[in-house]
Protein backbone atom coordinates (compact mmCIF):
# COMPACT_ATOMS: atom_id res chain seq x y z
CA UNK A 1 0.00 0.00 0.00
CA UNK A 2 1.36 3.24 -1.30
CA UNK A 3 1.50 6.25 1.15
CA UNK A 4 0.13 10.04 0.12
CA UNK A 5 3.10 11.37 -2.27
CA UNK A 6 5.46 13.45 0.01
CA UNK A 7 3.67 17.32 0.44
CA UNK A 8 5.56 20.09 -1.81
CA UNK A 9 6.32 23.23 -0.31
CA UNK A 10 3.14 25.60 -0.40
CA UNK A 11 3.13 27.90 -2.40
CA UNK A 12 4.22 31.23 -1.09
CA UNK A 13 1.86 33.72 -2.36
CA UNK A 14 -1.83 33.55 -2.23
CA UNK A 15 -3.69 31.24 -4.75
CA UNK A 16 -6.57 33.54 -5.17
CA UNK A 17 -8.39 36.25 -3.56
CA UNK A 18 -9.86 33.78 -1.12
CA UNK A 19 -7.01 33.72 0.80
CA UNK A 20 -7.16 37.50 1.49
CA UNK A 21 -10.11 37.91 2.23
CA UNK A 22 -9.97 34.28 5.00
CA UNK A 23 -6.94 34.85 7.02
CA UNK A 24 -8.69 35.27 9.86
CA UNK A 25 -10.81 32.12 10.14
CA UNK A 26 -9.61 29.72 7.19
CA UNK A 27 -10.16 26.06 6.15
CA UNK A 28 -11.42 24.24 9.64
CA UNK A 29 -11.55 20.08 9.14
CA UNK A 30 -13.39 17.97 10.99
CA UNK A 31 -12.07 14.31 11.61
CA UNK A 32 -8.65 12.92 11.78
CA UNK A 33 -8.54 10.29 9.35
CA UNK A 34 -6.68 9.80 5.67
CA UNK A 35 -9.24 12.06 4.08
CA UNK A 36 -8.92 14.61 6.41
CA UNK A 37 -4.88 14.28 6.49
CA UNK A 38 -5.46 13.77 2.39
CA UNK A 39 -7.45 17.27 2.42
CA UNK A 40 -5.13 19.20 4.57
CA UNK A 41 -2.09 18.07 2.60
CA UNK A 42 -3.88 18.70 -0.13
CA UNK A 43 -4.87 22.22 0.47
CA UNK A 44 -1.06 23.53 0.46
CA UNK A 45 -0.21 21.50 -2.24
CA UNK A 46 -3.20 23.65 -3.78
CA UNK A 47 -1.21 26.96 -3.14
CA UNK A 48 -3.63 27.76 0.58
CA UNK A 49 -0.68 29.18 2.56
CA UNK A 50 -3.68 30.44 4.92
CA UNK A 51 -4.52 28.87 8.20
CA UNK A 52 -5.81 24.93 8.31
CA UNK A 53 -7.10 23.97 11.14
CA UNK A 54 -8.04 20.15 11.93
CA UNK A 55 -10.33 19.23 14.85
CA UNK A 56 -9.48 15.22 15.79
CA UNK A 57 -11.60 13.94 18.32
CA UNK A 58 -9.04 10.67 18.69
CA UNK A 59 -5.35 11.59 20.75
CA UNK A 60 -3.71 10.21 17.48
CA UNK A 61 -1.70 11.99 14.55
CA UNK A 62 -4.01 11.12 11.78
CA UNK A 63 -3.66 7.70 11.04
CA UNK A 64 -5.21 5.06 8.42
CA UNK A 65 -6.75 2.01 9.59
CA UNK A 66 -6.02 -0.74 7.17
CA UNK A 67 -3.22 -2.01 9.27
CA UNK A 68 -5.22 -2.41 12.09
CA UNK A 69 -6.72 -5.52 11.09
CA UNK A 70 -3.71 -6.98 9.17
CA UNK A 71 -0.19 -6.04 9.32
CA UNK A 72 -0.21 -3.93 12.82
CA UNK A 73 -2.56 -6.23 14.67
CA UNK A 74 -0.13 -9.38 13.60
CA UNK A 75 2.78 -7.24 14.80
CA UNK A 76 4.55 -7.36 11.44
CA UNK A 77 3.88 -3.66 11.16
CA UNK A 78 4.90 -0.58 13.08
CA UNK A 79 3.16 2.61 13.63
CA UNK A 80 5.04 4.23 10.55
CA UNK A 81 2.96 1.95 8.88
CA UNK A 82 -0.41 3.67 10.33
CA UNK A 83 0.81 7.25 9.27
CA UNK A 84 0.09 8.72 5.82
CA UNK A 85 1.89 11.77 6.64
CA UNK A 86 5.04 11.74 8.97
CA UNK A 87 4.39 13.58 12.61
CA UNK A 88 5.79 16.33 12.35
CA UNK A 89 4.31 17.34 8.85
CA UNK A 90 1.42 18.95 10.55
CA UNK A 91 3.77 21.32 12.30
CA UNK A 92 6.27 22.35 9.39
CA UNK A 93 3.40 23.08 7.40
CA UNK A 94 1.61 25.20 10.02
CA UNK A 95 -1.45 23.38 10.06
CA UNK A 96 -2.96 23.16 13.73
CA UNK A 97 -3.56 20.37 14.74
CA UNK A 98 -6.18 20.22 17.63
CA UNK A 99 -6.29 16.37 18.93
CA UNK A 100 -8.33 15.09 21.52
CA UNK A 101 -11.20 17.54 20.64
CA UNK A 102 -14.61 16.86 19.16
CA UNK A 103 -16.68 19.20 17.52
CA UNK A 104 -20.30 19.15 19.05
CA UNK A 105 -21.91 21.58 16.52
CA UNK A 106 -21.91 23.34 13.58
CA UNK A 107 -24.11 26.31 12.85
CA UNK A 108 -23.51 26.85 9.32
CA UNK A 109 -25.74 30.21 9.42
CA UNK A 110 -23.13 31.56 11.49
CA UNK A 111 -19.63 29.53 9.59
CA UNK A 112 -18.99 28.67 13.61
CA UNK A 113 -18.11 25.06 14.90
CA UNK A 114 -18.68 24.26 18.72
CA UNK A 115 -15.59 22.73 20.26
CA UNK A 116 -16.18 20.00 23.43
CA UNK A 117 -13.49 22.65 24.87
CA UNK A 118 -16.51 25.17 25.26
CA UNK A 119 -14.35 27.48 22.56
CA UNK A 120 -16.30 28.33 18.89
CA UNK A 121 -14.48 28.38 15.77
CA UNK A 122 -14.98 30.13 12.96
CA UNK A 123 -14.41 28.91 9.37
CA UNK A 124 -14.53 30.27 6.27
CA UNK A 125 -14.37 26.52 4.38
CA UNK A 126 -15.44 23.72 6.51
CA UNK A 127 -14.87 20.25 5.85
CA UNK A 128 -16.70 17.37 7.42
CA UNK A 129 -14.18 14.10 7.48
CA UNK A 130 -16.42 12.40 10.60
CA UNK A 131 -15.87 9.09 8.92
CA UNK A 132 -17.61 6.40 11.02
CA UNK A 133 -18.24 4.20 14.12
CA UNK A 134 -18.81 0.32 14.45
CA UNK A 135 -22.64 -0.49 14.60
CA UNK A 136 -23.71 -1.56 17.77
CA UNK A 137 -26.08 -4.29 18.08
CA UNK A 138 -27.65 -4.56 21.79
CA UNK A 139 -26.74 -8.28 21.94
CA UNK A 140 -27.47 -9.55 25.48
CA UNK A 141 -23.82 -9.46 26.94
CA UNK A 142 -22.32 -7.46 25.07
CA UNK A 143 -21.31 -5.38 27.86
CA UNK A 144 -19.04 -7.83 29.28
CA UNK A 145 -14.93 -7.73 29.55
CA UNK A 146 -13.46 -9.34 26.65
CA UNK A 147 -16.37 -7.88 24.03
CA UNK A 148 -14.87 -5.36 21.23
CA UNK A 149 -15.52 -3.38 18.67
CA UNK A 150 -12.89 -2.53 16.12
CA UNK A 151 -12.26 0.32 14.60
CA UNK A 152 -9.40 2.40 16.07
CA UNK A 153 -5.46 2.18 17.02
CA UNK A 154 -6.98 1.47 20.39
CA UNK A 155 -8.95 -1.29 19.77
CA UNK A 156 -6.25 -2.61 17.48
CA UNK A 157 -3.51 -2.20 20.76
CA UNK A 158 -5.76 -3.73 22.98
CA UNK A 159 -6.32 -7.00 20.88
CA UNK A 160 -2.67 -7.39 20.08
CA UNK A 161 -1.92 -7.74 23.15
CA UNK A 162 -4.56 -10.35 23.98
CA UNK A 163 -4.27 -12.28 20.43
CA UNK A 164 -0.85 -12.43 20.31
CA UNK A 165 0.73 -15.65 22.03
CA UNK A 166 -1.74 -17.23 20.88
CA UNK A 167 -4.03 -20.05 22.43
CA UNK A 168 -6.92 -17.84 23.16
CA UNK A 169 -10.81 -18.95 22.14
CA UNK A 170 -11.78 -15.67 19.85
CA UNK A 171 -15.27 -15.40 18.37
CA UNK A 172 -16.05 -13.36 15.27
CA UNK A 173 -19.54 -11.60 15.23
CA UNK A 174 -19.62 -10.24 11.43
CA UNK A 175 -18.58 -11.96 8.17
CA UNK A 176 -17.58 -8.84 6.51
CA UNK A 177 -14.41 -7.52 5.06
CA UNK A 178 -12.86 -6.69 8.54
CA UNK A 179 -14.32 -9.69 10.21
CA UNK A 180 -12.94 -12.05 7.85
CA UNK A 181 -9.93 -9.85 8.01
CA UNK A 182 -9.31 -9.76 11.72
CA UNK A 183 -10.02 -13.73 12.21
CA UNK A 184 -6.95 -14.55 9.63
CA UNK A 185 -4.77 -12.46 11.30
CA UNK A 186 -5.91 -13.80 15.14
CA UNK A 187 -5.78 -17.22 13.80
CA UNK A 188 -2.25 -16.67 12.19
CA UNK A 189 -1.05 -15.81 15.14
CA UNK A 190 -2.33 -19.27 16.58
CA UNK A 191 -5.70 -18.30 18.12
CA UNK A 192 -8.69 -20.67 18.09
CA UNK A 193 -10.95 -18.28 15.21
CA UNK A 194 -14.97 -19.25 15.10
CA UNK A 195 -16.85 -16.99 13.00
CA UNK A 196 -20.90 -16.62 12.65
CA UNK A 197 -22.33 -14.34 10.01
CA UNK A 198 -26.19 -13.74 8.44
CA UNK A 199 -24.58 -14.72 4.59
CA UNK A 200 -24.46 -18.62 4.03
CA UNK A 201 -21.54 -17.45 2.63
CA UNK A 202 -19.14 -14.82 3.80
CA UNK A 203 -18.15 -12.16 0.89
CA UNK A 204 -21.78 -13.25 -1.12
CA UNK A 205 -23.43 -9.71 -0.86
CA UNK A 206 -20.28 -7.97 -2.27
CA UNK A 207 -18.40 -10.41 -4.18
CA UNK A 208 -20.99 -13.22 -5.10
CA UNK A 209 -21.13 -16.99 -3.66
CA UNK A 210 -18.31 -17.97 -6.20
CA UNK A 211 -15.78 -15.67 -5.04
CA UNK A 212 -16.65 -15.61 -1.31
CA UNK A 213 -16.05 -18.99 -1.15
CA UNK A 214 -12.63 -19.18 -2.68
CA UNK A 215 -11.92 -16.78 0.44
CA UNK A 216 -13.83 -19.03 3.04
CA UNK A 217 -12.50 -22.29 1.33
CA UNK A 218 -8.97 -20.58 2.75
CA UNK A 219 -10.18 -19.93 6.45
CA UNK A 220 -11.51 -22.97 6.71
CA UNK A 221 -8.16 -24.82 5.44
CA UNK A 222 -6.36 -22.70 7.59
CA UNK A 223 -8.74 -23.80 10.73
CA UNK A 224 -11.12 -21.07 11.03
CA UNK A 225 -14.75 -22.50 12.19
CA UNK A 226 -17.43 -21.01 10.27
CA UNK A 227 -21.39 -21.09 12.33
CA UNK A 228 -23.36 -19.68 8.91
CA UNK A 229 -25.65 -18.33 8.66
CA UNK A 230 -26.08 -17.37 12.11
CA UNK A 231 -25.88 -14.58 14.31
CA UNK A 232 -25.44 -14.20 18.17
CA UNK A 233 -28.23 -14.88 20.53
CA UNK A 234 -26.45 -14.40 23.97
CA UNK A 235 -23.03 -13.61 24.54
CA UNK A 236 -22.16 -15.24 27.82
CA UNK A 237 -20.16 -14.63 31.17
CA UNK A 238 -18.90 -15.93 34.36
CA UNK A 239 -18.00 -12.96 36.79
CA UNK A 240 -18.13 -10.54 34.34
CA UNK A 241 -15.95 -11.84 31.70
CA UNK A 242 -17.29 -13.60 28.54
CA UNK A 243 -16.68 -17.01 28.22
CA UNK A 244 -19.15 -18.26 25.14
CA UNK A 245 -21.40 -17.21 22.75
CA UNK A 246 -24.71 -18.58 21.61
CA UNK A 247 -25.46 -18.55 18.21
CA UNK A 248 -29.24 -18.19 16.87
CA UNK A 249 -28.76 -22.30 15.85
CA UNK A 250 -28.34 -23.42 19.24
CA UNK A 251 -24.47 -23.40 19.00
CA UNK A 252 -22.12 -23.04 22.01
CA UNK A 253 -19.10 -21.36 21.15
CA UNK A 254 -16.31 -21.08 23.50
CA UNK A 255 -15.09 -17.25 23.97
CA UNK A 256 -12.31 -15.80 25.92
CA UNK A 257 -12.77 -12.63 23.11
CA UNK A 258 -15.58 -11.26 21.33
CA UNK A 259 -15.35 -8.90 18.18
CA UNK A 260 -18.57 -7.66 17.36
CA UNK A 261 -17.58 -6.56 13.60
CA UNK A 262 -21.49 -6.16 11.73
CA UNK A 263 -20.29 -3.05 9.48
CA UNK A 264 -20.63 0.65 10.36
CA UNK A 265 -22.91 3.75 10.26
CA UNK A 266 -21.61 6.83 9.10
CA UNK A 267 -20.79 10.17 11.77
CA UNK A 268 -23.76 12.49 10.63
CA UNK A 269 -24.37 14.26 13.95
CA UNK A 270 -22.60 17.65 13.67
CA UNK A 271 -24.28 17.25 9.92
CA UNK A 272 -27.72 16.64 10.95
CA UNK A 273 -27.71 19.09 14.10
CA UNK A 274 -26.91 21.44 11.22
CA UNK A 275 -30.12 20.42 9.14
CA UNK A 276 -27.55 19.30 6.35
CA UNK A 277 -29.35 17.37 4.27
CA UNK A 278 -28.68 13.11 5.52
CA UNK A 279 -29.21 10.19 3.25
CA UNK A 280 -26.76 7.42 4.00
CA UNK A 281 -24.31 9.58 5.22
CA UNK A 282 -24.04 13.29 4.17
CA UNK A 283 -25.39 13.54 1.27
CA UNK A 284 -22.88 15.36 -1.34
CA UNK A 285 -22.37 16.37 -5.14
CA UNK A 286 -19.54 15.38 -6.84
CA UNK A 287 -17.40 18.31 -5.77
CA UNK A 288 -18.18 17.10 -2.56
CA UNK A 289 -20.63 20.12 -1.49
CA UNK A 290 -23.37 19.16 0.83
CA UNK A 291 -26.74 21.38 1.38
CA UNK A 292 -24.42 23.85 3.76
CA UNK A 293 -22.78 26.72 1.69
CA UNK A 294 -19.34 26.23 2.58
CA UNK A 295 -19.78 22.99 3.81
CA UNK A 296 -17.88 20.03 2.41
CA UNK A 297 -18.13 15.81 3.17
CA UNK A 298 -15.52 13.80 2.37
CA UNK A 299 -14.46 9.82 3.27
CA UNK A 300 -16.37 7.17 4.20
CA UNK A 301 -19.31 9.64 6.13
CA UNK A 302 -19.83 11.09 2.41
CA UNK A 303 -23.28 10.15 0.09
CA UNK A 304 -21.34 11.17 -3.04
CA UNK A 305 -23.34 11.48 -6.86
CA UNK A 306 -20.76 9.78 -9.16
CA UNK A 307 -20.70 11.15 -12.38
CA UNK A 308 -20.39 7.42 -14.34
CA UNK A 309 -23.33 6.36 -12.47
CA UNK A 310 -25.55 9.73 -11.83
CA UNK A 311 -26.02 7.86 -8.82
CA UNK A 312 -25.15 8.61 -4.67
CA UNK A 313 -22.63 5.89 -3.31
CA UNK A 314 -21.17 5.87 -0.04
CA UNK A 315 -18.07 4.28 0.29
CA UNK A 316 -15.99 2.94 2.72
CA UNK A 317 -12.68 2.55 1.44
CA UNK A 318 -9.23 3.59 2.10
CA UNK A 319 -9.41 4.78 -2.01
CA UNK A 320 -12.31 6.57 -1.19
CA UNK A 321 -10.65 8.76 1.34
CA UNK A 322 -7.61 9.83 0.00
CA UNK A 323 -9.48 10.54 -3.64
CA UNK A 324 -12.44 12.10 -1.96
CA UNK A 325 -9.97 14.13 0.80
CA UNK A 326 -8.02 15.79 -2.41
CA UNK A 327 -11.63 16.86 -4.20
CA UNK A 328 -12.98 18.44 -1.29
CA UNK A 329 -9.98 20.37 -1.00
CA UNK A 330 -9.68 21.58 -4.05
CA UNK A 331 -13.31 22.60 -3.94
CA UNK A 332 -13.09 24.51 -0.58
CA UNK A 333 -10.31 26.37 -3.08
CA UNK A 334 -13.00 26.94 -5.82
CA UNK A 335 -11.41 24.87 -8.09
CA UNK A 336 -12.68 22.75 -10.43
CA UNK A 337 -12.79 19.24 -9.23
CA UNK A 338 -15.29 16.07 -9.43
CA UNK A 339 -15.09 12.54 -7.38
CA UNK A 340 -15.08 10.62 -10.52
CA UNK A 341 -12.13 7.93 -9.36
CA UNK A 342 -13.21 4.28 -10.76
CA UNK A 343 -13.92 2.92 -6.76
CA UNK A 344 -11.45 1.04 -5.37
CA UNK A 345 -10.52 -1.48 -2.13
CA UNK A 346 -8.31 -4.28 -1.48
CA UNK A 347 -8.46 -6.57 0.88
CA UNK A 348 -5.74 -8.99 2.51
CA UNK A 349 -6.09 -12.32 3.94
CA UNK A 350 -3.68 -15.18 4.96
CA UNK A 351 -1.57 -15.32 1.63
CA UNK A 352 -5.02 -14.39 -0.74
CA UNK A 353 -4.41 -10.47 -1.30
CA UNK A 354 -7.03 -8.98 -3.53
CA UNK A 355 -7.83 -5.72 -5.29
CA UNK A 356 -11.08 -4.83 -6.67
CA UNK A 357 -12.28 -1.89 -9.00
CA UNK A 358 -15.44 -0.62 -10.20
CA UNK A 359 -18.93 -0.12 -9.36
CA UNK A 360 -20.43 -3.24 -7.38
CA UNK A 361 -23.94 -1.56 -7.85
CA UNK A 362 -23.82 -2.29 -11.60
CA UNK A 363 -22.25 -5.93 -10.56
CA UNK A 364 -25.30 -7.18 -9.01
CA UNK A 365 -26.77 -7.86 -12.79
CA UNK A 366 -23.95 -8.37 -14.47
CA UNK A 367 -22.11 -11.99 -16.14
CA UNK A 368 -19.28 -13.20 -13.66
CA UNK A 369 -16.26 -13.53 -16.49
CA UNK A 370 -12.99 -15.90 -14.72
CA UNK A 371 -9.47 -15.49 -16.16
CA UNK A 372 -7.92 -18.37 -14.43
CA UNK A 373 -9.05 -20.60 -12.15
CA UNK A 374 -10.74 -20.00 -9.01
CA UNK A 375 -8.98 -23.48 -7.11
CA UNK A 376 -5.49 -21.89 -8.07
CA UNK A 377 -6.41 -18.93 -5.93
CA UNK A 378 -4.97 -16.77 -8.87
CA UNK A 379 -7.18 -14.94 -11.22
CA UNK A 380 -8.72 -12.20 -12.27
CA UNK A 381 -12.54 -12.01 -12.24
CA UNK A 382 -14.99 -9.56 -14.14
CA UNK A 383 -18.04 -8.47 -13.99
CA UNK A 384 -19.56 -7.53 -17.54
CA UNK A 385 -22.89 -5.41 -17.80
CA UNK A 386 -24.57 -5.35 -21.53
CA UNK A 387 -20.43 -6.06 -23.16
CA UNK A 388 -18.85 -4.01 -20.88
CA UNK A 389 -16.92 -4.34 -17.56
CA UNK A 390 -18.23 -2.61 -14.59
CA UNK A 391 -16.10 -4.09 -11.88
CA UNK A 392 -13.44 -6.42 -11.46
CA UNK A 393 -11.05 -8.24 -9.10
CA UNK A 394 -7.57 -9.73 -9.26
CA UNK A 395 -6.51 -12.18 -6.60
CA UNK A 396 -2.64 -12.69 -5.92
CA UNK A 397 -2.09 -11.51 -9.46
CA UNK A 398 -0.42 -7.92 -9.39
CA UNK A 399 -0.18 -5.19 -11.50
CA UNK A 400 -3.07 -5.24 -13.70
CA UNK A 401 -5.13 -2.42 -12.19
CA UNK A 402 -4.00 0.35 -14.46
CA UNK A 403 -5.55 -2.00 -17.89
CA UNK A 404 -8.53 -3.16 -15.63
CA UNK A 405 -9.50 0.20 -14.92
CA UNK A 406 -9.15 0.95 -18.67
CA UNK A 407 -11.18 -0.96 -18.99
CA UNK A 408 -13.89 -0.37 -16.68
CA UNK A 409 -13.58 3.81 -17.70
CA UNK A 410 -13.27 3.46 -21.57
CA UNK A 411 -16.97 1.47 -21.66
CA UNK A 412 -15.79 -0.59 -24.68
CA UNK A 413 -17.45 -3.59 -25.77
CA UNK A 414 -15.63 -6.64 -24.80
CA UNK A 415 -15.07 -10.16 -25.96
CA UNK A 416 -15.99 -11.92 -23.01
CA UNK A 417 -13.87 -15.26 -24.59
CA UNK A 418 -10.75 -12.71 -24.72
CA UNK A 419 -11.51 -11.60 -20.88
CA UNK A 420 -11.31 -14.85 -19.71
CA UNK A 421 -8.22 -16.37 -21.70
CA UNK A 422 -5.06 -15.45 -19.76
CA UNK A 423 -2.68 -15.42 -22.76
CA UNK A 424 -4.70 -12.48 -24.33
CA UNK A 425 -3.54 -9.27 -23.27
CA UNK A 426 -5.84 -7.27 -21.15
CA UNK A 427 -4.53 -3.77 -22.92
CA UNK A 428 -5.44 -5.41 -26.43
CA UNK A 429 -9.54 -6.17 -25.41
C1 LIG B 1 -9.80 -2.21 10.75
C2 LIG B 1 -10.03 -1.58 9.42
C3 LIG B 1 -9.43 -2.12 8.30
C4 LIG B 1 -9.65 -1.55 7.05
N1 LIG B 1 -9.07 -2.10 5.96
C5 LIG B 1 -9.30 -1.60 4.73
C6 LIG B 1 -8.70 -2.19 3.59
O1 LIG B 1 -7.98 -3.17 3.65
N2 LIG B 1 -8.95 -1.63 2.37
C7 LIG B 1 -9.75 -0.54 2.24
O2 LIG B 1 -9.95 -0.08 1.10
N3 LIG B 1 -10.34 0.06 3.32
C8 LIG B 1 -10.14 -0.46 4.55
N4 LIG B 1 -10.73 0.11 5.67
C9 LIG B 1 -11.60 1.28 5.50
C10 LIG B 1 -10.82 2.59 5.59
O3 LIG B 1 -9.94 2.56 6.66
C11 LIG B 1 -11.81 3.75 5.74
O4 LIG B 1 -12.54 3.85 4.55
C12 LIG B 1 -11.11 5.06 6.08
O5 LIG B 1 -10.57 4.98 7.37
C13 LIG B 1 -12.06 6.24 6.01
O6 LIG B 1 -11.35 7.39 6.34
P1 LIG B 1 -12.09 8.70 6.91
O7 LIG B 1 -11.00 9.70 7.10
O8 LIG B 1 -13.26 9.00 6.09
O9 LIG B 1 -12.70 8.28 8.31
P2 LIG B 1 -12.03 7.73 9.68
O10 LIG B 1 -10.76 6.98 9.39
O11 LIG B 1 -13.12 7.01 10.37
O12 LIG B 1 -11.66 9.05 10.46
C14 LIG B 1 -12.64 9.91 10.98
C15 LIG B 1 -12.13 10.54 12.24
O13 LIG B 1 -12.99 11.59 12.61
C16 LIG B 1 -13.13 11.59 14.01
N5 LIG B 1 -14.37 12.31 14.38
C17 LIG B 1 -15.66 11.88 14.22
N6 LIG B 1 -16.53 12.81 14.67
C18 LIG B 1 -15.78 13.84 15.13
C19 LIG B 1 -16.09 15.07 15.75
N7 LIG B 1 -17.37 15.44 15.94
N8 LIG B 1 -15.08 15.89 16.11
C20 LIG B 1 -13.79 15.54 15.90
N9 LIG B 1 -13.43 14.36 15.33
C21 LIG B 1 -14.41 13.52 14.95
C22 LIG B 1 -13.16 10.13 14.35
O14 LIG B 1 -12.88 9.91 15.72
C23 LIG B 1 -12.08 9.59 13.42
O15 LIG B 1 -10.82 9.65 14.04
C24 LIG B 1 -10.52 -0.44 6.94
C25 LIG B 1 -11.15 0.09 8.07
C26 LIG B 1 -10.91 -0.48 9.31
C27 LIG B 1 -11.60 0.07 10.52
Amino acid sequence: MSQIPSPAVPASATASALADATQASGMVIVGGGLAAATAAQTLRTEGWDGAITIVAQEPEVPYQRPPLSKGFLAGKEGEDALLPLPVDWYAENNVTLMKGTQATALNPQSHTITLDNGTTLPYTKLLLATGADPRRIPFPGVDLEGVYTFRTKADSVALKELLTGGGKNVVLIGSGWIGMEIAATARELGNNVALMGLEEVPLSVAIGTALGTVFTDRHKEAGVRFELPASAAEIQGTDGHVSSVLTTTGVTLPADVVIVAVGVVPNIALAQGAGLTINNGIEVDSALRTSAADVFAAGDVANAQHPVTGSHARSEHWANAIASGKVAAKSMLGKDAALDDIPYFYTDQFDLGMEYSGFGALAKDAELVIRGELASREFIAFWVLDGRVVASMNVNIWDVQDAIKDLISSQRIVDTAALADPQTPLETI
